[in-house]
């Protein structure tokens, strides 16, 4: 990268840093998903055309992105940006899960879809998600007002959405289960 940019003239250097500088100033944390943009809300929450009923809870915005560009998903999403991950010390925080609790209520959503990463940490996370909302929307799963399911395993094992072609993504979303059928 260094390389490339010694040969750019220096317009281009100073327009290049002066983008660099104001880079995180022009960036905004959607309140209502928190995926990142240059507008709060993001313009998939405020993207009327989109299904706002299904609610697709990714780990980062890089899974966010790669849904995004497969173009094979029309709802709304939460985006967590933590994990359950004990090797590394990381857990949902009281905050994370109240902001993803609150997200579901005021949406009214009708389903999430739980699209953590197939390896252990996303395993992990899922898991806890799932005894969330089994503990904290039990009635509305009960009267079959929530629907809670998750990916298919038509992800690699040990793989990660960013970097799954689109055939392999649309086919996990199809196939997605019924998680939380008490
Ligand atoms: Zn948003």
């Amino acid at each position: 990268m260094v390389f490339h940019l010694l040969r750019q003239n220096d317009a281009f250097l100073r327009s290049f840093g002066e983008a660099i500088t104001y880079l995180k100033a022009n960036l905004f944390t959607c309140a209502e998903c928190g995926n990142i943009s240059n507008s709060d809300p993001c313009p998939i929450c405020k993207d009327q055309m989109r299904d706002r009923h299904t609610l697709c809870v990714v780990e980062s915005i890089d899974d966010l992105v790669s849904f995004e560009q497969a173009g094979i998903y029309g709802g709304l999403y939460h985006v967590l940006g933590a994990r359950v991950s004990p090797l590394d010390d990381q857990e949902l925080s009281d905050s994370d899960i109240e902001f993803f609790l609150n997200h579901i209520k005021n949406l009214r959503a009708a389903e999430v879809i739980i699209a953590t990463n197939p390896r252990m940490e996303g395993d992990l996370t899922y898991f806890t998600l799932l005894d969330i909302l089994k503990d904290r929307l039990r009635d509305k799963i009960e009267k079959g007002e929530l629907k809670v399911s998750r990916l298919a395993f038509g992800l690699p094992v040990g793989g990660s959405i960013e970097f799954a072609d689109r055939l392999t993504l649309h086919t996990a979303l199809e196939s997605r289960t019924n998680a939380a059928r008490l």
